[in-house]
């Protein structure tokens, strides 16, 4: 049986097989979690994705974890929101089913997500959380590779909104 579980970290400290990156489309590194994750993994995890060629939005690509105690760097490129008229919701969707689907590919059984386009690119962090708790159930509910899903929360707002989220399922 798979599981999910809400819990206040910082990613780049958790030991599970896969973390998710908030990514840019240039996967250059960048500020925010992004940011947090290429300082604590190190330079040379900006050398494979340099590599990589970008990633366009709603898709993911994936590293090594480098200095990190994951396995695996899932480098997924969220949304920038515009008030949602430019398929927002379903690029952020797209972003958990293909995180998932790399995370299952590479065999991994635990993988952490970050509350991804809910920093800088201005995604409302209600309906965010409302995403990412419904494409993970689902994907769960499909795919029985996977053992636990944490959605990560930097600070106590974004986690009372997965708890709603969660609740509503
Ligand atoms: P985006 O550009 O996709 O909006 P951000 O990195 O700006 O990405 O923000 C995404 C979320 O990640 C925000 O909720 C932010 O608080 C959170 N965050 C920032 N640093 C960390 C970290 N070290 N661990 C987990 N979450 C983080």
């Amino acid at each position: 049986m798979s599981e999910t579980k809400i819990i206040k970290a910082d990613i780049t400290e958790l030991d599970v097989d896969a973390i998710v990156s908030a990514a840019n489309a240039a996967l250059c590194g960048g500020g925010g979690v992004d940011g947090a994750i290429h300082r604590a993994a190190g330079p040379f995890l900006l050398e494979e994705c340099r590599q990589l060629g970008g990633c366009k939005p709603g898709f993911a690509k994936i590293t090594g974890g480098h200095n990190l105690k994951c396995w695996h760097i899932i480098h997924a490129v969220g949304p920038v929101w515009y008030g949602g008229h430019k398929g927002e919701e379903d690029l952020l969707r797209s972003c958990y089913r293909e995180s998932l689907k790399l995370a299952s590919a590479h065999s991994a059984k635990s993988i952490a997500f970050p509350a991804i386009s809910c920093g800088a690119y201005r995604f409302p962090v209600e309906l965010a959380c409302k995403i990412a708790v419904e494409e993970v159930h689902k994907w769960l509910s499909q795919d029985d590779s996977i053992d636990v899903v944490y959605f990560v929360c930097f600070d106590s707002k974004i986690k009372q909104q997965y708890l709603n989220a969660i609740g509503e399922q």
